[in-house]
């Protein structure tokens, strides 16, 4: 393990704390997003950490979840949920699923609570689309990356020494945890995020990429009364 690359990421999380005023974790559950929880509570964060319910998402994810709301206390464990009852709707309108369950909650959640900066657990080596990821990203909010630089055998090893349950599904291939109907596990070799959204011509639900653009464009909307 780079022992720099892991005390530049503690290094980013305090300087993110220092920075700005209501930073969020947002986690998928994922090894990274497990050491990521870590790495913060050293860098002493307290604040609320995020993971959206889709309705869809395999009971050890849940039970995952709770397992991590009772080791980092000194966090705000919050689980959103989408407000309608879409059905299977992942079926037919796979986009119009993600938006609904995943993007709405967490768009609603960044629009009430207006967080400065979300920290999350992204790598550069967790996608093939994520190779240029930078640490820092401008916005509002702002998106810190603290663990760009890190590698999956990084992430395995600190957990290993910190002793840190990581999600079950893992050692089955689960390389990124999502729903049951669009996670599939993923051969060694393959992009990490390929089990993602099967089938569908994608790996990412497209919130990340267009967060602060549909922010502002919601804001938009409401200044305009549309
Ligand atoms: S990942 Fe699949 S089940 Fe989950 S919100 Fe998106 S389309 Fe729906």
């Amino acid at each position: 393990m780079s022992k720099n690359n892991l005390a530049k990421s503690e290094e980013t999380i305090r300087w993110a704390l220092a920075e700005f005023n209501n930073p969020i974790i947002t986690t998928g559950l994922n090894l990274s997003g497990t050491v990521l929880l870590d790495i913060s509570a050293r860098a002493g964060f307290a604040g609320d950490v995020i993971f959206v319910d889709t309705g869809f998402h395999f009971p050890e994810t849940l039970s995952f979840w709770d397992s991590l709301e009772a080791r980092y206390t000194q966090m705000r464990f919050k689980k959103l949920g989408p407000t309608l009852e879409t059905g299977p709707l992942f079926e037919t309108d796979p986009l119009g699923c993600c938006k609904l369950n995943k993007i709405a909650p967490l768009e609603q959640y960044l629009s009430e609570v207006k967080p400065s900066a979300l920290i999350n657990a992204r790598t550069r080596e967790s996608a093939i689309g994520r190779s240029g990821l930078k640490e820092f990203e401008s916005g509002s909010p702002a998106q810190i990356n603290p663990l760009v630089n890190l590698t999956r055998a990084d992430l395995e090893e600190y957990a290993n020494i910190a002793n840190l349950t990581i999600h079950p599904l893992y050692l089955y291939g689960f390389m990124s945890m999502g729903c049951w109907p669009c996670t599939k596990p993923v051969r060694a070799g393959d992009d990490p995020r390929s089990g993602r959204f099967s089938g569908q011509g994608r790996t990412e639900c497209g919130l990340w990429e267009n967060l602060g653009t549909n922010l502002e464009q919601n804001r938009n909307d409401k200044m305009l009364g549309s």
